[in-house]
């Protein structure tokens, strides 16, 4: 697709809606491949130079993701990469598979999820 104001908007705002449907804080977007080049190298370390491969790429230590609009073909696909790159942001420990795709599906429909709550060490 091509990137231009109004589509660059729209993706913005798409992330802060499942952002805050998934109860994580709004990631940093970058939306082309020299955006990616042109930030510290330490936080996209790994996937820096192969991210143009991809539809998109999350950088979760850095709460930062790349939508790779150049080579997303339409806005269906758009809308699942955006909706699988936050899922990683919500579950970092959650590999691809059955699972991960249900949340995806369940982003993509509207649901709203609770924060992320760590396991205490030591329960009562
Ligand atoms: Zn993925």
């Amino acid at each position: 697709m091509k990137l231009d104001p109004d589509l660059r908007l729209a993706i913005l705002e798409k992330v802060g809606i499942f952002a805050s449907h998934l109860s994580i804080a709004e990631p940093k977007v970058l939306l082309t491949t020299k955006e990616v080049l042109e930030i510290p190298k330490e936080l996209t370390a790994g996937r820096r130079t192969t991210a143009y491969k991809y539809y998109g790429v999350s950088y979760m230590l850095h709460n930062l993701v790349f939508i790779n609009v150049k080579k997303i073909p339409d806005e269906k696909t758009l809308e699942n990469t955006i909706a699988h790159e936050l899922v990683h942001l919500r579950f970092p420990y959650l590999a691809h598979g059955k699972r991960f795709n249900k949340y995806v599906r369940q982003v993509l429909r509207g649901k709203r999820f609770h924060p992320y709550q760590k396991r205490s060490a030591n329960p009562a």
